[in-house]
């Protein structure tokens, strides 16, 4: 017998209570009990978001949203920026070139944040943008951009500020209308401790307006068709919605909302600390740049002479340990701990008790219990 741990950022755990709900008996959705149950996600979403605008759900991974961001908000030829530092920064550029938008492309090495300066200094030179986008927490990297400052700059410029917090919500602060974020995305796998299958995706009156310019054609992800099904006086949605995953957020909300969004993030931000600890404590190299680190994954440099690949593969054989390795060309040379969502402190001792044993098992000279002992003494130190 083996037990399995599934350490990754995204798809997370999925908390028994919300995995229970969903092994209810179906039931149809023009009813006043879906409608019952589209309500409190509704609040519920709005309160995890922090935000009073709709949060639209669409079925998809947190990639449809993306899509559906540029669909509802840009017509070809229209310019924007968008800024990458690293696998997902990419993929909204690809989204973009994808629909003929004109794109200005804000390059950053994979360690490094966003820089607010950058997107000011083209706003500036090109009044013509309509858009801004940008990743909060990269989750490729661990790389934690600071949107804060961002919706500071963009609210003062017609571009709307469309922002991936697919890592970011329920792990650190996204606060949608302090900071002025126009669009705010996340996916169901990631803080929100759901199976995948759901995106979601608030909209300001900003972002309204610029929905009622853009003439890119969409349909299934048309934020209007979503908008009008969600303000009928019994809400619902256009089409058949992936009930039991609404069944599943609805409990999923419900134990967020009973923990409370502030200490849900800082439990993540414990968590984070004694995975970086724990993995100094071994001797490891973090990869991420102490001003740019999140909270949702801890993303670690494989020690030289380790082979990465085969790190992750001996974990997760040996001891059915799953975590993430690099991506693209840090393939084979970090490994990535996800600590996102339904996490407690010992999901954090078990991974790095397996990474010990593991880097151990292939000649790297760690003193068994250092990484477990320094994650030991964080939580001991920051209660929760
Ligand atoms: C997971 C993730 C996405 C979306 O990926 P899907 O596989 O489509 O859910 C987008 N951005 C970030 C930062 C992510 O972590």
């Amino acid at each position: 017998m083996r037990k399995e741990y599934m350490m990754t950022p995204g798809p997370t755990p999925v908390p028994a209570e919300v995995l229970l709900s969903q092994a209810r008996p179906m039931f149809h959705h023009r009813t006043p009990v879906f409608t019952e149950l589209l309500v409190a996600v509704e609040e519920g979403l709005k309160y995890v978001f922090e935000t009073k605008n709709d949060v639209l759900m669409f079925s998809s991974s947190g990639t449809g949203v993306m899509e559906s961001a540029v669909a509802n908000l840009l017509s070809a030829g229209d310019k924007v920026i968008c800024c990458s530092n690293g696998k997902f920064g990419d993929r909204l550029v690809k989204i973009n070139e994808a629909y003929g938008i004109d794109i200005i492309k804000l390059e950053y090495e994979w360690d490094q944040v966003v820089n607010p300066d950058d997107i000011k200094r083209e706003l500036d030179e090109n009044p013509d943008i309509k858009a801004v986008f940008v990743v909060q927490s990269e989750t490729s990297t661990g790389v934690l951009s600071d949107i804060k400052t961002i919706g500071g700059i963009v609210k003062d410029y017609a571009a709307v500020l469309v922002v991936d917090s697919i890592t970011g919500i329920g792990a650190v602060e996204c606060k949608t209308d302090e900071w002025n974020l126009d669009v705010v995305m996340t996916g169901s796998q990631k803080g929100l401790m759901m199976p995948p299958g759901l995106a979601c995706v608030s909209v300001s009156d900003k972002a309204w307006a610029a929905v009622e310019k853009s003439t890119l054609p969409k349909f299934y992800f048309s934020w209007k068709k979503s908008a009008d099904s969600l303000r009928k006086s019994a809400p619902t949605t256009p089409f058949t919605p992936p009930v039991s995953l609404i069944v599943g957020l609805g409990e999923a909300l419900r134990l967020m909302r009973e923990e409370g969004l502030e200490n849900i993030i800082k439990r993540h931000a414990i968590l984070a600390d004694a995975a970086r600890k724990g993995s100094e404590a071994m001797g490891l190299k973090l990869f991420a740049p102490v001003e740019g680190r999140g909270n949702a994954v801890t993303p670690v440099w494989v020690p030289e002479g380790v082979d990465g690949g085969k790190l992750v593969k001996m974990l997760k054989e040996k001891y059915g340990i799953t975590i993430a390795g690099g991506q693209d060309h840090l393939k084979g040379k970090i490994f990535r701990i996800g600590h996102l969502g339904y996490f407690d402190k010992f999901d954090i001792m078990t991974t790095l008790a397996g990474v010990e044993m593991v880097l151990s098992e292939l000649g790297y000279p760690v003193t068994l219990g250092m990484g477990v002992q320094a994650a030991e003494k964080v939580f001991m130190e920051n209660p929760f």
